[in-house]
């Protein structure tokens, strides 16, 4: 594959667990079948849950393993979540943006926050549901949790929740159908700023000039 003189933009896209954001990040990429749009697969030291695979939900490692990766200068971003460690390749996403691909890092604010501070054209999203009641409601369909385990996560989800103000753009998944719309268009806007364009276009550009 030839490597695309455009490079791609990245997007951090965070929520709360129950918003709905693994929905609509799975929903877009489905929509473009065309591989522009890539998920960076993480890594972590958390457990696997019932159905996930190794390599494509995260890369399970242990904590040894991870904290060499950390003290290699491996991680694009890395943070310890709920207990847990969780980071971002730097090789995956740069060489992802590198072949022009959109590059969407599912992770929480303390990432965010670091993926801001070497990459400040990053645009991230931060998906919120539409009421507490409805959350609750869509943590509860997830399992047979005791109250406990509920009332847990909702106190997990009010936190990161009152990072929203920190992100460039806020989506309130009500309909889902809207809010992927609303999230394709912001891709889209980003694909069509000025360097991207100026890039893409310069022939067109040349001869529109007559230079
Ligand atoms: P879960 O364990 O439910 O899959 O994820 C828990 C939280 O960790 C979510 O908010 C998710 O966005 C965040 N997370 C997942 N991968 C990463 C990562 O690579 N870096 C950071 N900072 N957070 C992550």
């Amino acid at each position: 594959m030839t490597a695309s003189p455009v490079l791609g933009n990245l997007f951090i896209i965070a929520a709360p667990s129950g918003a709905g954001k693994s929905s609509l990040i799975r929903a877009l990429l489905e929509k473009h079948p065309d591989q522009s749009m890539q998920v960076s697969v993480s890594s972590t030291t958390r457990a696997p849950r019932p159905g996930e695979v190794q390599g494509v939900h995260y890369h399970f490692l242990n904590t040894d393993e991870f904290e060499q990766r950390i003290d290699a200068g491996e991680f694009y971003e890395w943070a310890r979540v709920f207990g847990n460690y969780y980071g971002t390749s730097r090789k995956v996403v740069e060489s992802l943006l590198a072949e022009g691909k959109d590059v969407f890092l599912d992770i929480d604010w303390q990432g965010a926050q670091q993926v801001r501070e070497h990459h400040p054209e990053v645009r991230s999203v931060f998906i919120v549901p539409p009421s507490l009641d409805i959350l609750e409601e869509r943590l509860r369909f997830r399992g047979q949790d005791s109250d406990e385990v509920i009332a847990e996560r909702m106190a997990k989800a009010q936190a990161e929740m009152s990072h929203y103000h920190e992100f460039d753009y806020l989506l309130v998944n009500d309909d889902f159908d809207s809010t992927l719309a609303s999230l394709e268009h912001i891709v889209f806007a980003q694909r069509h700023k000025m360097p991207h364009q100026q890039v893409r276009y310069s022939k067109v550009l040349k001869e529109l000039l007559g230079s």
